[in-house]
């Protein structure tokens, strides 16, 4: 045997392939560790141009970016279409959003992050306190295919308004897409297109990135990988933003709207073929609802399907493995006593909106993440069982409560185990840009969107400046002898009443 056959031979360049035909979109490099850290050093020098820019010269070039993006949506959406698989209508959607949060960031920025003075307090009440949000300086982005756009845009967006620059690797299954948004950047800020960067290749790429000198890594995939990425970072000590998958319930109380709760469930399960990590995977209706909401959703389901065809519902699976993972996941359903009340065929890449019933706890179907057109429904004598279920998991991205009360859906919400969740609605809380986004447990920590997610990008800086001296110093060897017994009986006076 040679040593070409025993060692694989590095690939230099990939393909991006329409995942309904297998055709190929677009051939792209391969980069090496050497490319990204060439990359990453030249983020490094167009950091400082853009710090210098300022809020104002910052929130100028990002809204050109913006600009770019809102001009040319369609030419992004039907590249999105092409590369994830996605109607166009929904990849014009995500793209509607991603635009949003780029004005939420660049007009927030400067408030959130700019200098604030906080009371100094008793012991330094002659000094003047300051904190600050600084960019960390390079930021590197890795995302995933399913939402190209929008999903990365939470660390881009943000990151950039910070004042940071950035390496973005995106998924090999979209390198198209993270092309198209240099591209626009590079249209939009001629003057310094290497603000924002794109690197393209597989995982080993990805993990290149996490070892090329970056400040820190925003982070999007699975939870597997995610531990991978960190243990990376750990060596060097690189900070890191994890969004992960999750396994997102629904609870459907006894006075909910069954028909609007069937028709969120749908949404949020099939859209995207299932491929959203927001996505509602399980669902939790109380007794008194239960049939009246399966009835409504196997109704609903028959009437989406999935095609590449204009009047689809949703596409194909987009990475071809994910296919074998949904098939297992339906037959285990099915093995274990579930039953499909319609659904459960996969026809290549196509897999028929599934509605399972039946299931059990333990079953594949319920506990791990499917990332397909699938949606398991469980009945519960209340909502207090459906809670406990829906935090039995591992995951706790986000989640949805139906309830015909405010108070209750309100209670019912914040008792879930999830960074995010909608009541009485499916997904909203992403199309809101000042609220954070992100997860706990498996699905991750650190946050994007907001005020949270510019902060994430930055490091606080805290300022105290002396504005008078004291007659005798406390922070000095000068200091006087009996002044620590003074100090204590004033805090005595102050504080030991309690
Ligand atoms: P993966 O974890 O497989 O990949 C995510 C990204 O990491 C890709 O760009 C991938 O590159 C890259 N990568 C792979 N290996 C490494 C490595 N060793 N070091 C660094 N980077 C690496 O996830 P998927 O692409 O399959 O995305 C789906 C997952 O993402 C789901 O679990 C989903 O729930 C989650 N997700 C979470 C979201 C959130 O905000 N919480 C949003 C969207 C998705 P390549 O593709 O080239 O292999």
């Amino acid at each position: 045997m040679t040593l070409a056959a025993e060692t694989s031979t590095p690939l230099d360049s990939f393909d991006s392939l329409d995942p309904s035909s297998g055709a190929v979109l677009g051939t792209y490099p391969v980069q090496s560790g050497a490319q990204v850290e060439q990359a990453v050093a030249r983020a490094r020098e167009a950091a400082l141009w853009w710090q210098a820019q300022g809020w104002d010269g910052r929130r100028r070039h990002l809204r050109a970016w913006k600009g770019v993006l809102a001009r040319r949506l369609h030419e992004l959406a039907d590249l999105v279409h092409q590369e994830n698989g996605k109607p166009h209508a929904d990849a014009v959607l995500e793209i509607v959003l991603a635009v949003d949060h780029i004005e939420w960031a660049a007009r927030h920025a400067p408030k959130v992050l700019g200098p604030r003075r906080v009371p100094s307090g008793l012991m330094a009440a002659n000094m003047a306190a300051t904190v600050e949000y600084q960019p960390f300086g390079v930021i590197g982005v890795i995302g995933p295919w399913n939402y190209p756009v929008f999903t990365p845009m939470g660390s881009l967006a943000y990151a950039l308004a910070a004042g940071n620059a950035v390496v973005f690797k995106p998924s090999e299954y979209t390198p198209g897409v993270g092309r198209w948004l240099e591209h626009a950047w590079q249209v939009a800020v001629p003057e310094r297109p290497d603000v924002l960067q794109v690197v393209t290749g597989l995982g080993p790429t990805g993990a290149a990135l996490t070892r090329a000198g970056v400040d820190k890594i925003a982070f999007t995939g699975s939870a597997a990988t995610g531990r991978k990425v960190m243990a990376a970072c750990a060596e060097d000590l690189v900070p890191v933003l994890m969004e992960c998958g999750g396994k997102d319930a629904m609870i459907v109380d006894d006075d909910a709207d069954v028909g609007a709760a069937a028709d969120a469930a749908l949404w949020g399960g099939m859209s995207n073929a299932g491929q959203t990590c927001i996505g509602i995977e399980r669902v939790y209706a109380t007794d008194r609802v239960y049939d009246a909401f399966v009835a409504e959703l196997t109704a609903r389901a028959k009437e989406v399907r999935p095609g590449s065809d204009a009047q689809a519902s949703y596409g194909p699976i987009t990475m071809p493995g994910q296919v074998d993972v949904i098939s297992r996941h339906i037959a285990d359903a099915l093995d274990a006593g579930g039953r499909a009340t319609t659904g459960g065929t996969i026809d290549g890449a196509y897999v028929s909106p599934t509605v399972l019933v039946d299931v059990p706890e333990s079953s594949a179907a319920v506990r791990e993440e499917t990332f397909g057109p699938t949606i398991t429904v469980a009945r519960v004598p209340d909502a207090q069982e459906a809670l406990q279920r829906t935090n039995a998991t591992s995951y706790g991205l986000a989640g949805s409560v139906f309830s015909g009360s405010r108070a209750r859906g309100m209670q019912i919400a914040r008792q879930m185990r999830s960074g995010m969740t909608s009541v009485n609605s499916v997904i909203a809380f992403a199309s809101v840009p000042g609220l954070p986004f992100g997860g706990v447990g498996d699905s991750g920590f650190g946050r994007i969107h907001g005020a949270d997610g510019l902060k994430e990008f930055t490091r606080a800086k805290a300022i105290a400046r002396q504005r008078y001296a004291l007659p005798t110093p406390l922070l000095s060897f000068a200091r006087s002898p009996g002044l620590t017994d003074q100090l204590a009986k004033v805090i005595k006076l102050v504080h030991g009443r309690g």
